[in-house]
């Protein structure tokens, strides 16, 4: 007969991609803790590496509640996710600057988490796994947590911040009664100009 396979065999790989996926998460906080400058940012991702390695533990119950081997099995979209962030890093930001991009990239991991958690709830509950889609849930209100304190640490402060250096670097001279919003744009044309003559 053949093997022709089901939501639950479905179910069990996106499982042991999130495993995976996860696993990743707890080698790439760290850097991204080490590359903060803002104390909040770093102590952010450093509460979210520990909310993941309970993650970890919380999927291993998951498996063994399905009777299954606990197991990963490569995840490409977050280690992309990952390598775009490994990029920003070498760049040559000013600090306010890199916080903003650290957060960019936190948060695109935590949507990516949230998506890959909402369908395994989704499917856990249809398949009647009720012990396995509160787990899964658990660790989905985390994520959607996680997102919220970065977009809070971006709104709060360090996008403003890092939205003045910019300005203070590309028009030092104007006087600072001009809207942010109206020196940016100004320089910005200017930029534009100075480029295409090159
Ligand atoms: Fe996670
Ligand atoms: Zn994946
Ligand atoms: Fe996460």
């Amino acid at each position: 007969m053949a093997d022709t396979g089901t939501l639950h065999d479905a179910f069990l790989d996106e499982l042991r991609d999130a495993y995976d996926a996860e696993k990743q998460l707890t080698k790439a906080l760290p850097r991204m803790a080490k590359a903060a400058s803002s104390p909040d940012l770093r102590k952010a991702f450093e509460v979210h590496l520990e909310e993941t390695r309970g993650q970890i533990e919380r999927l291993e119950r998951v498996f063994e509640g399905l009777d299954e081997k606990v197991r990963g099995k490569h995840c490409d979209g977050i280690a992309g996710i990952i390598d775009e962030g490994k990029s920003v890093m070498e760049e040559d930001f000013d600090a306010a600057t890199m916080d903003a991009c650290l957060i960019a990239g936190g948060q695109r991991a935590e949507h990516y988490e949230m998506a890959a958690y909402g369908t395994l709830v989704a499917w856990a509950r249809a398949m009647g796994h009720a012990d396995a889609a509160d787990l899964l849930q658990e660790t989905l209100d985390e994520e959607k947590a996680a997102d919220a304190k970065l977009s809070s640490l971006a709104e709060d402060g360090i996008n403003q911040e890092a939205a003045q250096t910019a300005s203070a670097e590309e028009d030092p001279e104007e006087p600072i009664t001009t809207p942010v919003s109206a020196r940016t744009k100004t320089s910005r044309a200017a930029a534009a100009v100075k480029a295409a003559r090159r």
